[in-house]
Parts: structure tokens; sequence; C-alpha cells
């Protein structure tokens, strides 16, 4: 994405011909970006060619999820919905990992029947559960165990989860009990140790922390897993000159762990896929003039993107057409929606604007359509994929007599 003569262009398409042709908000992806990310990914780690598993939840797009299969991913899924939607995108059962605090019989025999690789359990209540599940089909079914490693990856808390006082995983007490059980069990197959201790991670020492936790506790066990599975987390820079994961340290860090130990190692990374991918394009539909502050009233809320007001996260914005006039107000940006957390950002000197102008949130390929709900009636907004000068509509504009 990038200014050509003033006007913000994304891969070869200007924002403004897709705001005429689509309305707005509109979710707009690139290709180009997908592709960048995926290839850097697998380079950061290509000495041990791990299993890459796409965290479906961050972007839960068919279409989207179909070029990530084609460039030789798998995924993570947490739901039975998430599980059909990588089955519908032609990912290969095996490469697909279920990973959650609380899979339902439903969705245990779903993913059974379906021959996945592995079900991630969390406790011991869950391995009973898919125990009973398996013996009533007569199959033995590959499982792995989330340790909760409490660790602090010194990211947000409402997106932290490798803490003894998150609700993921289990201790390492009853994580050396589950081996146990699951040696006795004819009907399980432990295959995996899986850990994931939370997300938009920028520092390289608690992925560090993670390991020797993980080595310890796997040479303690004194069992082989066939696979290790690191889950993901990797954090991307949403605003610019902001710090970046050192993967270089990371990698180090597996390949030491790799040293004494043989087992596959498997990624569930959801944002450093598709974070900076996608762009929400929206209207100023007002401009409010108050006695105390200024609002640039957008067609786009935090029905659409809820970032902002669930983990108060902050989006780059753009104009899609650069001028030289410079406010000197200072404005919030904010939606319709009746709710005052439905704001997206507080700008100093930002440019002249005029009500029409089309403003451009970045980097909200993850966690930004999927987290969107129909709140206020609202309907989803539509969403396209950019390669080169080619737009592909991968999901039509919902439609307001569908929702009501
Ligand atoms: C959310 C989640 C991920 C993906 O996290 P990102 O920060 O998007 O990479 C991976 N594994 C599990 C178990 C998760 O819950």
């Amino acid at each position: 994405m990038r200014y050509i003569n003033k006007i913000l262009t994304i891969e070869k398409i200007r924002v403004q011909d897709i705001a005429k042709k689509f309305g707005t908000p509109v979710y707009c992806y690139s290709y180009k970006q997908l592709k960048e990310n995926i290839s850097n990914f697998k380079k950061n780690f290509n000495s041990f060619s791990p299993l890459i598993c796409f965290a479906v939840k961050s972007n839960t797009n068919v279409s989207i999820i179909k070029e990530i299969r084609k460039l030789g991913l798998g995924a993570d899924v947490v739901s039975m919905g998430e599980l059909m939607v990588a089955l519908k995108a032609g990912i290969k059962p095996k490469k697909i990992v279920f990973s959650g605090v609380g899979k339902t019989a439903a969705e245990i025999n779903y993913a059974i029947d379906k021959k996945i690789l592995l079900i991630n359990a969390e406790s011991k209540s869950e391995i009973i559960e898919i125990e009973r599940i398996a013996k009533s089909k007569n199959k033995i079914v590959d499982i792995g165990i989330r340790l909760n490693p409490n660790t602090d990856a010194k990211t947000l808390k409402q997106i932290s989860t490798g803490k003894k006082e998150n609700k993921f995983g289990v201790d390492e007490k009853t994580f050396f009990k589950l081996v146990n059980y699951s040696k006795n069990s004819k009907s399980i197959d432990l295959k995996c140790l899986s850990v994931h201790i939370g997300s938009q991670i920028l520092d390289h020492k608690p992925y560090e922390k993670m390991l020797d936790v993980v080595d310890k506790i796997v040479k303690k066990s004194n069992y082989r897993f066939d696979f290790i599975d690191l889950g993901g987390g990797m954090g991307i820079s949403y605003e610019n000159n902001k710090k970046k994961l050192n993967y270089k340290k990371y990698n180090i860090a597996i390949k030491r762990f790799l040293k004494n130990h043989t087992s596959k190692i498997i990624f569930e990374p959801g944002r450093s896929i598709v974070g900076n991918i996608g762009s929400l394009i929206s209207k100023v539909i007002y401009i409010k003039e108050n006695n105390k502050k200024d609002f640039i009233i957008l067609d786009a809320a935090m029905n659409d993107l809820m970032r902002p007001a669930l983990y108060g996260a902050n989006h780059k914005t753009l104009p899609a057409f650069k001028t030289n006039q410079i406010s000197q107000k200072t404005y919030d940006f904010v939606g319709p929606i009746c709710e005052s957390t439905d704001k997206f950002t507080t700008l100093k000197k930002f440019q002249k604007l005029k009500e029409k102008d089309l403003i451009i949130m970045c980097d909200v390929g993850a966690y930004g359509m999927s987290l969107s709900s129909n709140y206020n009636v609202r309907p989803k907004p539509i969403e396209i994929l950019i390669k080169g000068s080619k737009i592909n509509i991968i999901k039509q504009r919902q439609k307001l007599k569908d929702l009501i």
C-alpha cells in the first residue's frame, strides 16, 4: 500500500476506485502481502521445516484460507465452524490441529470423524471425553496436551494466555499426571505437547523462557513427543518504527531446543500471516465540532472493527487522498454506534478533512472481520482480495433483509 501522486493505492488499485465501485465500509486484502508474509515466515524457520498451521480465528474468509493452503500452510481451529471452514478451503485433515478449552462432544466427534492430525486437549475432563468418544467409535485418537508454562508474554493482559491465572492449558503437575494417564489408555495416543502464551508478542525473551520450561518438562516426563506445538502469537508493528519481534533469536532458541529433542515443530500463527494484509476503507459521514472536542464520524464502526474497543488497539489511519493542509485541531475518529467505546483513534495534526472523504484503517487483516458483529443491526462489510490489478469479491456485503 502506498501513495502514488498522493493517491493511496493497494497493489495496482486506487482506494478511491474501490469505494466508488463497492461502497463503504470495505475490507480489502492484498494477495502480494499475504504471499510475502508466508514466504518470510517459512524463511525464518527453514532449517527445521515446521508444520505451519494458520490460526483460522484470525481470519475466517474461505477464499483467504484457500490462498494460504496453496502457499503450503495447514490450519489451527478452535471450533466446529472453523474446522468446517478449513476443510472447505481444502486443507488436508492431516494438517489440522484443534485447540480450545471447551470442545463439546459434538465437536470432538466431528474432529475424530474427519481424522485431523491432533486434538490438543486442555484438561483432564476433556481427555476423558475424547477417550470415551474414541472408544465408542473403536478408534485410537491422536492428541496433544496443552501445557500452561506460566510464562508472562509481556503483551496486553487481555491477550496473554500462558500465565497460571489464565484458563488455558494445564500446570506442570497436572501435565505429568495426564501423560501417565494417556500412556495407559487404549483409545488415545499422546503425540504432542502444545503451548501458546499469548498474542501480539514483540519480545523474543518470553519465547525463550517458554522453551526452557518445555525443555525441562519434556525431559522430566521421559516421554517422546512426535510433535511440539509452540502456538502462535508473533506480533506485528501496528505503528511505524515500533518494535519488531526478533525472529532470528526465536529461531536460535528453537534450534537449541531441538539439539535435545527430535520432535517436529508445529506453529500456529494468525496475526503474523494476515495482520498487515488487510485495510478497512470507510467514509466520513459528518464532521462534528463541539466545544470541547471535535469528531470525525465514519461509516465504519466497532461492529466492523472491534479491536480498538476490545483491546484499546490503535490502527494506523490514512486519508485516501493526501493534501498538504494540516488541521490544528485534535479529532476523535468514531463510528455511528451507540457506545462511547465506538472510537477508533484520536489524532492531532491530521490533514484537513471534509465530509465524504475516505479514511483507511491499516493492518486489520487479523481479528478484524473475524471479530465483527451485527450490533445495531448493521450488515457486515464486503470483503475483496486484490491481486495486482485484479479485484476478487471474496464475501458479499450482508443484506439487511437477511438480518431481519
Ligand atoms: C489465537 C491463537 C493462536 C494465534 O495467535 P496469533 O497471535 O494470531 O498468532 C494460536 N494458537 C492458539 C491456541 C490460539 O488461541
